[in-house]
């Protein structure tokens, strides 16, 4: 993509002096993140507008001028919840921490530390999925080999206190624990909630039928 890029002499041109029409979270006024992601979801589903056929512009556009993202997701690594495509989102748009289980750690929170400080960033979804084979592993109290258990280790927390029934409850009750954890890790989080610069969103993404749901 790079050399078909720099041969594109007049691309950056036309970029800076035309407005961009993709649909995108980038941008967006606070206080209206969940209604642009669930937008997106809805194009992702019905198969239609997908963010392909600008992102070129995208590549040139914040590689020449930086990033800014307006909401940070905290996803699992499992292959079936790719962010930007499950909201129909580009380069650029979504600041991503990916780790199986949609864990918090210490580095999660520093990103989105990074992102809400430095990129203004506003708003932070912990996005869980159905059939999350980490949650799974917690919820079955498997233990697993190697590095395996850590994410096992900080899931485990987030069901005992709730007793979730099935899998369903306890990936939602997964994401209530990481995001309050998350937040409980960070002061520059909290600060940038009680000042009203951020806004924290959870929401299950159904592996089987595409489609994201909010939890508040
Ligand atoms: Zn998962």
């Amino acid at each position: 993509m790079k050399h078909r890029l720099l041969a594109s002499t007049g691309l950056l041109a036309s970029i800076l002096l035309g407005a961009c029409q993709a649909p995108a979270v980038a941008g967006i006024p606070k206080g209206r993140a969940r209604e642009a992601l669930l937008e997106g979801n809805a194009r992702f589903r019905s198969g239609g507008e997908h963010a392909t056929s600008w992102q070129e512009e995208r590549v040139v556009k914040t590689g020449a001028f930086g990033q800014s993202p307006a909401v940070g997701v905290l996803s699992c690594a499992d292959s079936r919840v790719p962010v930007e495509l499950v909201f129909d989102q580009g380069v650029g748009d979504l600041f991503v921490v990916r780790v199986a289980g949609n864990s918090e750690s210490e580095t999660a929170a520093g990103s989105f530390e990074y992102g809400v400080s430095a990129l203004g960033v506003h708003s932070i979804l912990v996005l869980g999925h159905t059939k999350c084979g980490a949650v799974e592993a917690a919820f079955n109290q498997k233990d697993l080999p190697g590095n395996m258990s850590a994410f096992t280790r900080v899931i485990r927390p987030a069901l005992d206190g709730s007793h979730p029934s099935n899998l369903d409850a306890a990936v939602e009750a997964n994401v209530r624990w990481q995001q309050a954890r998350l937040l409980e890790r960070s002061e520059i989080l909290r600060e940038a909630v009680a000042a009203g610069r951020l806004d924290m969103l959870m929401a299950v993404y159904d592996v089987e039928t595409g489609e994201v749901r909010f939890l508040d």
